[in-house]
């Protein structure tokens, strides 16, 4: 089995984890062409590919998604909610203004209304409690939708590379179709989150892929449905856990004897604090759904993990709020006499370039 992290960080993320017998990527945080890049520098094989799993919706975890899956043809794993806020997202009336939008249901709602009112009084009463069914579906649409501007609001204070490296994207913006994927089909013009194929899991139920098993769990990060994963195959087992704000319980258990394991160490408390993002960026990364910092992860390594991993791996890391050797000894210290030749060895994953495979 092995792992290789073809980019990390608040700019894009990406990672195939393969077994004997299957390989997936996990995110596609990069173009499509970037991704391809990577791959072919490590010598990895897209039409090898089976399927692709997405963590969470957030840009940097999704934006070479439709054009990757639609050139390779393969399936995309979701959750049932983080795939309709990628819709969302992919779908150009998410960018209509809050505004605007409202007044799209209330012209829609006016509409149903008067057609109810043309109908035969028995399918009138029918269509009324359908229309009111609506109303809520709409309403909380609306709520959502106020959620996603609210967030992109605050990143349009940002400039647009702080923008992606907050991580900060919920909707702000529509991936841009790179020149790599075949032409656009009248499908994809109709469709623009249109994939070859569409599957579901939910955190906390195992699946497989081929040989691999897989074990989706829930971390607290500020997205639809965001999700960790432990992959196991003979008996090997590597989790990748990144894009949380804290290491709550069911993080802490789902990540027990795991021999490769991929974890977040976004940022220095201090360098963060100091550094330039707006206050309220700041405090939306310090938040109990945002990012691990380097001292949290310290934590957790210190005090419950099990020590048992051969490798470590520190990945997500911030480019303006941390040093990648600042990470790397705060994660060293909290491993201290763990650390050896055959266990316990820390490696960075970078933005700039893969880390090549770590195969057990
Ligand atoms: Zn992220
Ligand atoms: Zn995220």
């Amino acid at each position: 089995m092995y792992i290789t992290v073809l980019a990390s960080g608040s700019k894009g993320n990406s990672t195939v984890v393969a077994s004997r017998r299957t390989r997936v990527l996990v995110d596609a945080g990069l173009s499509c062409k970037e991704l391809l890049r990577r791959m072919a520098m490590v010598g990895e094989d897209p039409g090898k590919l089976d399927a692709i799993l997405i963590t969470h919706e957030h840009q940097d975890h999704v934006a070479g998604l439709a054009v990757l899956a639609r050139r390779l043809g393969i399936p995309v794993y979701f959750t049932e909610q983080t795939h309709r806020a990628w819709v969302r997202m992919m779908t150009p009336r998410t960018t209509m203004t809050y505004a605007k939008w409202l007044e799209q249901v209330q012209r829609e709602k006016l509409a149903r209304a008067e057609a109810a009112a043309a109908k035969v009084p028995s399918y009138a009463a029918a269509e009324q409690a359908d229309a009111r069914n609506v109303e809520k579906a709409d309403a909380l649409r609306a709520a959502e939708l106020e959620s996603i501007a609210g967030i992109s609001a605050e990143a349009a204070c940002l400039d647009p590379a702080l923008n992606r490296a907050a991580d900060s994207l919920g909707g702000a913006e529509l991936p841009v179709e790179d020149e790599c994927g075949p032409v656009k089909s009248a499908e994809v013009k109709a469709n623009p989150a249109a994939l070859p194929k569409v599957e579901f899991f939910e955190a906390g139920w195992r699946f497989t892929i081929g040989d691999l098993t897989i074990d989706p769990f829930t971390i607290p990060h500020d997205a639809a449905d965001p999700c960790g994963f432990v992959f196991e195959a003979d008996g090997i087992r590597m989790a990748v856990a990144t894009d949380l704000g804290y290491v709550p319980p069911n993080v802490k258990s789902a990540l027990k004897a795991i021999d490769v394991l991929l974890l977040e160490s976004n940022h220095d408390l201090e360098m963060l604090r100091d550094g330039p993002y707006p206050w309220s960026v700041k405090q939306r990364v310090l938040s109990r759904v945002g990012h691990l910092s380097n001292e949290a992860t310290a934590d957790f390594l210190q005090k419950d993990y099990d020590g048992g991993a051969a490798f470590i791996v520190l990945g997500h890391l911030s480019e303006s709020n941390n040093q990648p050797e600042l990470a790397r000894l705060c994660a060293e210290r909290a491993v201290g006499d763990r650390m050896r030749l055959l266990g316990n060895r820390i490696v960075l994953a970078m933005q700039a370039e893969p880390l090549g495979a770590i195969e057990l």
